[in-house]
């Protein structure tokens, strides 16, 4: 199994709702996201995804969250993140980004770090029950004595 991961900043405000502490007020956070590609397969030249491709659609997604309030961050009249833009919330977000982007890379997960301490994942929904199937084929091809 091949891993890649490529990383970006945005500088954003944010303040959440429904939520009692110090991140009920608005303030800031520098985010630091990472973007994972995994899989098997490589291309012919060796590569499981570019990593300019997938870095250039991180950084897509980041110039549009960078330096906005992302409380009022709205798409199709519709407040992206619900008005609560936790780190998982942004994490989704990004990661459905990437997607569209890049519809053929097998994206894994996104991090969100809000600070060098907490970080938020988001996995791609079809990796989680993937893992037991992906081996059990693995073991069939095995059992197939291709090697004989
Ligand atoms: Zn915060």
């Amino acid at each position: 199994m091949f891993e890649v991961r490529v990383e970006a900043e945005f500088a954003a405000a944010h303040f959440l709702k429904d939520y009692h502490g110090k991140c009920e007020n608005l303030h800031g956070h520098n985010y630091r996201v990472f973007a994972h590609a995994k899989g098997e397969n490589l291309d012919a030249g060796g590569m499981l995804i570019d990593f300019g491709d997938l870095k250039a659609a991180l950084r897509k997604v980041c110039k549009v969250l960078d330096h906005t309030n992302l409380n009022d961050l709205q798409e199709n009249g519709a407040f992206v993140f619900m008005q609560n833009p936790s780190a998982e919330r942004i994490a989704k977000y990004i990661y459905e980004k990437i997607s569209l982007e890049l519809p053929d890379c097998p994206l894994y997960a996104v991090d969100v770090f809000e600070t060098s301490t907490s970080r938020a994942r988001y996995i791609a929904p079809n990796c989680a029950g993937n893992a037991n199937s992906t081996s059990s084929t693995l073991e069939e091809n095995m059992d197939d004595s291709m090697w004989l």
